[in-house]
């Protein structure tokens, strides 16, 4: 089947239309078009040759509906290509329009529509930080953030995230319960708002990559705040902070909200550990509740661990919080350290004695050094991982995917732009019929849905 193409009009007639819209403001200067363009897409080097030079005709900053609706139904006459962006911390070019066109960045389309009783509704562009910041005075957290949470929008982690801290207790996104109801504006003829709740409706656009409408609001389900601490905990082997970890996740008593386990020489990477650790030392990074202390120090004994750094959890949006030491900052930081490393984003099954995990790490060693974040999924403990891996060339990183594949690994694979391939798998025949019926003519980040290409 040929892809279904999308006519460009010649510009610059788009950006003539858009400064017709009141109070908008419409950005062509190139310097500031190229870096509104771009994410984290350089964490990969498959992705960075192929997507570096992919831009914006121009960006607009809408912050208010009525604006949202003018620049839809402008996209929507002239068959133009419009891609959304929240604060393009995306790391597989998922905010990059691969066809030019118009980049909506909603950052600040910003207001906390409402915030009460365990729920709040926003607009897409608040910050998650910020809401944490105006929810904990009222005793709600979020249920979780990734360690982009300083900068990353609401809207960005719904449409482009997962999960992240918090997902230990909670489980991912697309989790039953953990997104109340979306509310969607649609590339129809005649741009709609339509209003998505429930688990399936709402499901259409988690992880949809902006493909599919454009969320306008959100609403989602919090957390009872609580008084977290940091600690930076080391073992003289991996497999004894791992198995640590795990025991510590199954204990029900002791409340954690982030398990990072990292093997050597990951830690030394890591900027605050680094004066603290002996040669070869794994670390378990850990946000735990303050009232569970105790409990905690006894089972890190009984692992031979030892606690390398312990501090509060900063307030929301502050710096120098050890999150921004897990997840995908884990890989920011080996690559600073060394431009060489990039990442693979793996579910490992679920099992207290790492079987698949050990036979794998004896496979490829220093070459794909272990970190793991550990998730709830349905009821279990699973060891979710961002291992490192040392790049050497394409069809290495693909033999390495092929084999952790075929030991039963699930790999969301981040050196493909493409929604399927990278975190979806599958992109399922409800999720196909509701992008016809909001984005006809395939306008919303084009490319990016290996369905809809056809
Ligand atoms: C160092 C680092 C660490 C990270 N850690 C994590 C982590 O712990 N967990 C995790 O899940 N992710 C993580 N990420 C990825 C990313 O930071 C998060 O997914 C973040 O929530 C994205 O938010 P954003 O506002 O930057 O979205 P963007 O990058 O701007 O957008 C992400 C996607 O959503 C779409 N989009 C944005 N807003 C809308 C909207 N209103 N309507 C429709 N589509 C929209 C965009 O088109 C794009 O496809 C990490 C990335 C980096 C670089």
């Amino acid at each position: 089947m040929t892809e279904k193409r999308v006519a460009t009009p010649a510009m610059p007639d788009i950006p003539q239309l858009l400064q017709l819209v009141p109070d908008l403001e419409v950005i062509v200067a190139p310097a500031q078009v190229a870096k509104l363009s771009l994410d984290y897409f350089h964490f990969s080097p498959i992705l960075e040759p192929q997507l570096r030079s992919k831009r914006a005709d121009v960006v607009v900053r809408p912050t208010t509906e009525s604006q949202l609706y003018a620049i839809a139904a402008i996209a929507r006459q002239t068959q133009t290509p419009l891609t959304v962006r929240g604060s393009g911390t995306g790391n597989y070019g998922q905010c990059i329009p691969l066809r030019g066109g118009i980049v909506v960045d909603l950052s600040g389309y910003d207001e906390i529509v409402w915030l009460h009783d365990g729920a709040a509704r926003v607009q897409a562009g608040v910050k998650l930080a910020e809401l944490e910041r105006q929810s904990r005075p009222m005793g709600w957290e979020l249920r979780m953030v990734p360690s982009t949470v300083r900068s990353a929008t609401v809207g960005g982690f719904i449409a482009g995230g997962s999960g992240g801290i918090g997902s230990v207790r909670y489980g991912q996104l697309r989790d039953r319960g953990n997104l109340h109801a979306v509310k969607v504006l649609t590339l129809e003829d005649e741009p709609r708002v339509l209003e998505l709740r429930g688990h399936d409706a709402v499901q259409q656009v988690v992880h949809a990559y902006g493909t599919n409408g454009i969320i306008l609001e959100v609403e989602l389900p919090l957390a009872p705040a609580l008084p977290w601490l940091e600690w930076a905990v080391c073992f003289p082997t991996f497999w004894q902070a791992a198995e640590f970890a795990h025991t510590l996740g199954s204990t029900d008593g002791i409340q954690t909200r982030l398990m990072s386990v990292h093997a050597d020489p990951i830690p030394t990477f890591l900027p605050p550990l680094r004066s603290h650790l002996l040669p070869g030392q794994a670390v378990v990074l850990l946000v735990l509740a303050a009232s569970d202390q105790e409990a905690a120090i006894d089972l890190i004994a009984q692992f031979q661990g030892q606690v390398l750094l312990n501090q509060e959890a900063p307030a929301p949006g502050k710096g120098g919080s050890l999150i921004e030491c897990s997840w995908n900052h884990t890989t920011l930081h080996a690559r600073t350290a060394d431009p060489a490393w990039t990442y693979l984003q793996c579910l490992f099954p679920a099992d207290p004695e790492f079987r698949v995990m050990r036979h794998l790490a004896a496979c490829f060693g220093a070459e794909v050094p272990l970190h793991l974040e550990f998730i709830r999924q349905n009821g279990t403990l699973i060891p979710a991982a961002i291992p490192l891996v040392r790049f050497t060339t394409g069809d290495r990183l693909n033999e390495i995917i092929a084999t952790y594949e075929a030991h039963g690994v699930l790999v969301a694979n981040p050196h493909t732009y493409l929604l399927e391939a990278g975190g979806m798998k599958t992109v399922d025949l409800p999720q196909l019929e509701f992008k016809r019926r909001v984005d006809p003519l395939g306008l919303m980040n084009p490319g990016k849905m290996a369905a809809w290409n056809g």
